[in-house]
C-alpha cells in the first residue's frame, strides 16, 4: 500500500513509517518541521519506498494514497501553546485537508486524537463513551478543543460522505527521539536526571498519568486502521493502564537511572488534569491489542536513548 503519515518526522510518527516500511508498504512522510526533526527519518532517506514531502497540513495538497494516518500536531503543551493560534489551525484545516484528500481519493484516514478530549475527567478511568470535562477558553483549549473539532470531523464526513475514518485516543507516550527540550513529564525528568539535576515536579505530584511505551502505541494504531468491525469508526482508547503520580514517576526515573534523585516543586500550569488513566477493553476486544512493554523497561530504552545523545559530542537537540 502506499500509506501517507503527516507529522511522520516526529516522535511517534517516525516510529510509525519505520515499522510501515519494515511490512513492505510504500510511505510518504509529510511535515512542516515544527517539532519533527529530519535526524528522526534520516535513515529511511535511502530506502527506495520513502518519500519526504516538507509541507505544512493547513494548506491543501494533492496526492494518491491508500491510507493517511494524521499525526501532524505539536503534542507537548510546551509546543501547542508557543503559537496557539497555529495549533488550532493545524487540527482544524489539517484535519479538513487530510479527509478531503480522503474523500478524493477514496483512502482510509486515521486520526491521532488524544486522551485530553476528556479534559480533567470526573469519571475514572476514561472510557471512550465519556464526553469529557474541556475548559474551551484556558491555556490548553487550543490543543483540546482543535481535537475534538477534528474528531467531530472525523465523524461528519464519515456520516456525510462515506470517508473510511479511524479515530485514536492516545494517552501519554514515550520513549526514544522525544526531544530533549521537550517539555512533557518523561522526557524532562530523564534528561534531570541525567545530568543530575532536581526534578521539576509541577504542582505537589500527585496528579497521576498512565505511560504508553511508543511500540505498543504504534502497535495499537496500525490494527485499529487495518480492523473492520460495524462501530469501527466509533473512537478507541490506546494507552497503557498502569498509572502514577508524578511523584511515583520520579522514583521511577532515579531507579533506571540509578542516582539518588532531588525533587524541586514548582507551581501547576493551568488546567492540568488531575487524573487520567485509559479504560482500554475496546481495543482489547476490537484490536486485540494490549499493551506489552512495563514502565521500568520502556522507562530504561528511553534513558539508554537519552544518556547516548548527552554523552554525545554533538549532542544537540536542534532540528535537522
Ligand atoms: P511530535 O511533536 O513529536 O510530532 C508532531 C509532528 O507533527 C512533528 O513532526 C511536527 O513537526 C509535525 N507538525 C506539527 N504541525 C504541523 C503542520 N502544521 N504541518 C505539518 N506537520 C506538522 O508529537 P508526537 O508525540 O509524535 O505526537 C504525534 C501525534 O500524536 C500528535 O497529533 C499528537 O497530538 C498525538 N498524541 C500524542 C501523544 C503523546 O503522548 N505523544 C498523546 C496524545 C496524542
Ligand atoms: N509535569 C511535571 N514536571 C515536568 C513536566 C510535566 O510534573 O517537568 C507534569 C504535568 O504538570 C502533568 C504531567 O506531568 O501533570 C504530564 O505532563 P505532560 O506535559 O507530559 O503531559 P500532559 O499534561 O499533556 O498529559
Amino acid at each position: 500500500m502506499r500509506i501517507l503519515v503527516t507529522g511522520g518526522a516526529g516522535f511517534i510518527g517516525s516510529h510509525l513509517c519505520e515499522r510501515l516500511l519494515s511490512e513492505g508498504n510504500e510511505v510518504i512522510c509529510l511535515d512542516n518541521f515544527f517539532t519533527g526533526r529530519k535526524q528522526n527519518i534520516i535513515h529511511l532517506l535511502d530506502d527506495k519506498k520513502f518519500e519526504l514531502v516538507r509541507h505544512d497540513v493547513t494548506e491543501p495538497i494533492l496526492l494518491e494514497v491508500d491510507q493517511i494516518y494524521n499525526l501532524a500536531c505539536p503534542a507537548s503543551p510546551v509546543h501547542y501553546q508557543y503559537n496557539p493560534v497555529k495549533t488550532v489551525k493545524t487540527s482544524v484545516m489539517g484535519m479538513i485537508n487530510m479527509l478531503g484528500m480522503a474523500k478524493r481519493v477514496h483512502a482510509r484516514i486515521l486520526q491521532a486524537s488524544t486522551s485530553e478530549v476528556y479534559g480533567d475527567p470526573l469519571i475514572h478511568p476514561q472510557t471512550e463513551d465519556y464526553f469529557g470535562n474541556v475548559n474551551p477558553i484556558g491555556l490548553r483549549s487550543c490543543y483540546d478543543e482543535g481535537k475534538r473539532v477534528a474528531e467531530t470531523l472525523m465523524m461528519d464526513y464519515n456520516r456525510q460522505n462515506g470517508v473510511d475514518t479511524r479515530i485514536v485516543r492516545i494517552f501519554n507516550t514515550y520513549g526514544e527521539r522525544m526531544l530533549e527540550n521537550d517539555g512533557r513529564v518523561v522526557s524532562n525528568f530523564v534528561v534531570q536526571a541525567l545530568r543530575g539535576q532536581e526534578l521539576t515536579v509541577y504542582g505537589d505530584g500527585s496528579q497521576t498519568r498512565s505511560f504508553c511505551y511508543v511500540s505498543d502505541l504504534v502497535d495499537g494504531i496500525i490494527r485499529l486502521m487495518n480492523a473492520e468491525a460495524a462501530d469501527i469508526h466509533m473512537p478507541v482508547n490506546i494507552g497503557n493502564p498502569g498509572e502514577f503520580t508524578m511523584n511515583e514517576l520520579a522514583e521511577e526515573v532515579g531507579k533506571c537511572v540509578g542516582r539518588e534523585i532531588k525533587i524541586r516543586y514548582l507551581p501547576l500550569p493551568q488546567d492540568d488534569p488531575k487524573q487520567r488513566k485509559p479504560n482500554i477493553e475496546r481495543a482489547k476486544s476490537l484490536l486485540d491489542w494490549n499493551p506489552k512493554v512495563p514502565l521500568a523497561e520502556g522507562l530504561e530504552k528511553t534513558v539508554n536513548y537519552f544518556r547516548a545523545l548527552i554523552d554525545s559530542p554533538k549532542a544537540t537537540n536542534t532540528k535537522a
